[in-house]
């Protein structure tokens, strides 16, 4: 078994804490996926867990031995680097082998059965005799990734492994990373800062900020319930809006008052606290026009400043007072700058 406890992880660099007291319990053959934006601590955190970075606080166990000082050979995990970190003077079967006398008892023979056998599920025999120069992005990847599975490891770490690919490539790589986790069933770490990779690949996905975990969550729990602002506005794309209101208190109902809007709040009750302002936000396909949404929604108006086609939908971005509104709407929507629209909220999906 190779369940993961993170608990209260640290890793401090001189003068900066790269990771903050993180505490996780991962699961037996969970896909995790953290993501956060450049210098949040992510792959400090996946190196920690492989043994590449010493650690500086707390514990780490793996499988329910505690590893924070075994060497990475003795941990039983594999790693993907996002440079593939392949050996160019090599071919693509010499790499996936290398080293792997060292950390197995395998024979020769084993070893090159092994490579053979990753080398089908990626589809990759064709491509055992060429050296990294002789191969594009995507064969180099899995050649990479031939090299993990060949230590048929417990836990498969991976740092931001389609980085490099275009982003058609980027895609079916996915695909093919969810297809081999469905027939592998090994624990996976998975570090990158596409948020759509998070969302996609997740069984939970670890959002991580300045070092710490802001929420840990399934994808869809993540973008319909976030649990902070740093959350809510990193996840999605286009982003949520986020409007600065006040609010009006009438007995149970509460009101979001705003220089170009007024809408009583669903569930005033959660306001017990009766603060004088607040945060408002929606997500732009949760804003409609009004002539599309039920008689009885609460609407208000807009002027359209710019609209962006986006083939599959219209992203409308529009004043709102003195600020700013995203709306996605449906493509050839016979809309345009200085358009005043009538919009309507889904109530359910205020944040
Ligand atoms: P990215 O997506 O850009 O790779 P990340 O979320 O993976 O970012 P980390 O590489 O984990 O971030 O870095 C977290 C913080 O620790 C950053 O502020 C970084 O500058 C710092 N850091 C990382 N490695 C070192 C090091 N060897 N010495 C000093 N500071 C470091």
């Amino acid at each position: 078994m190779s369940e993961i406890t993170i608990d209260g992880l640290t890793k401090e660099f001189d003068d900066v804490t790269a990771v903050e007291n993180i505490t996780l319990d991962i699961e037996n053959g969970e896909f995790i996926v953290f993501v956060g934006p450049s210098g949040c601590g992510k792959s400090t955190t996946l190196r920690m867990i492989a043994g590449l970075e010493s650690i500086t606080g707390g514990e780490l166990r793996i499988g329910g031995q505690r590893v924070n000082d075994l060497p990475p050979k003795e941990r039983n995990i594999a790693m993907v680097f996002p440079n593939y970190a392949l050996y160019p003077h090599m071919t693509g079967a010499e790499n996936m082998k290398f080293g792997m006398k060292s950390v197995s008892d395998y024979t020769d023979a084993e070893i090159d059965q092994r490579v053979q056998e990753a080398a089908e599920i990626l589809d990759i025999p064709e491509l055992l005799d060429r050296r990294p120069k002789e191969l594009s992005g995507g064969e180099r990847q899995r050649v990479a990734i031939g090299r993990a599975l060949v230590r048929e490891p417990e836990v498969f770490l991976l740092d931001e492994p389609l980085s490099n690919l275009d982003a058609k490539l980027r895609v079916q790589m996915r695909a093919e990373l969810l297809q081999l986790h469905q027939d592998l069933d090994a624990t996976t770490l998975y570090v990158t800062h596409d948020q759509t990779e998070a969302m996609t690949l997740g069984d939970r996905v670890v959002v991580m900020n300045d070092g710490r975990i802001e929420q840990v969550d399934p994808p869809q729990v993540l973008y319909d319930y976030p649990e902070t602002r740093f959350v809510a506005e990193f996840i999605g794309s286009p982003a949520m809006n986020v409007i600065p209101i006040d609010l009006g208190y009438d007995g149970d109902a509460v009101r979001a008052v705003h220089e170009a809007f007024e809408l009583t709040l669903p569930n005033g009750d959660r306001f017990t606290a009766r603060p004088p302002s607040a945060t408002f936000g929606v997500r732009p396909e949760d804003v409609s026009l009004a002539a599309n949404a039920p008689a009885d929604a609460q609407t208000f108006e807009a002027e359209v400043s710019v609209t962006e086609p986006l083939g599959e939908s219209l992203l409308i971005h529009c004043y709102l007072g003195t600020d700013e509104l995203h709306i996605k709407t449906e493509a050839r929507s016979a809309i345009t700058p200085g358009d005043t629209l009538e919009l309507a909220v889904d109530e359910d999906r205020l944040h």
